[in-house]
């Protein structure tokens, strides 16, 4: 996609600072890091979210992730890493280029904000009634 920040950077019209790359997938630092070593692997064809991105694609991340996390905690010594990915601009996407962002963070760093939340028990019927929505809806 012409006008798409992160097909630029694959091509490198706009400079990254690379980690990883292979035939499907290429991944690189977040320049707005949650923490250090904020890593983002993303499909080299262009897809959306995840509605929009291929099987095989998704594989091929989900692949690389595994190498690059692995890589992220040998080279910064790192006990945890989030792995997160937004789906629309309703929940906050903002590069419409599909991408998993690897959040990590040391014990003594601070804590993540993505990864604290409360925990308030839901409706239990309404629960069951969107599972089983959900569920039918799956092909
Ligand atoms: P989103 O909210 O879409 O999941 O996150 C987009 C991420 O892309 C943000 O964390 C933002 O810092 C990062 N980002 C946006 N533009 C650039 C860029 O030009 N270079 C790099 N390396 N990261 C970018
Ligand atoms: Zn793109």
């Amino acid at each position: 996609m012409d006008d798409c920040i992160f097909c630029k950077i694959i091509k490198g019209e706009i400079p990254s600072f690379k980690v990883y790359e292979d035939e499907k997938v290429f991944a690189f630092e977040d320049i707005n890091p949650i923490s250090p070593g904020h890593t983002l692997v993303i499909p080299k064809n262009h897809a959306e979210n995840i509605w929009d991105i291929s099987e095989e694609d998704l594989l091929a991340v989900q692949r690389a992730s595994k190498k690059i996390a692995q890589g992220i905690k040998e080279a910064l010594g790192v006990d945890g890493i989030a792995c997160m990915q937004l789906n629309g601009r309703a929940v906050n996407q903002e590069v419409m280029h599909y991408h998993l962002h690897l959040v990590p963070r040391r014990a003594d760093q601070p804590a993540l904000p993505i990864t604290r939340w409360s925990l308030k028990p839901g409706n239990m019927d309404e629960i069951k009634e969107r599972a089983e929505k959900i569920s039918a809806a799956i092909k």
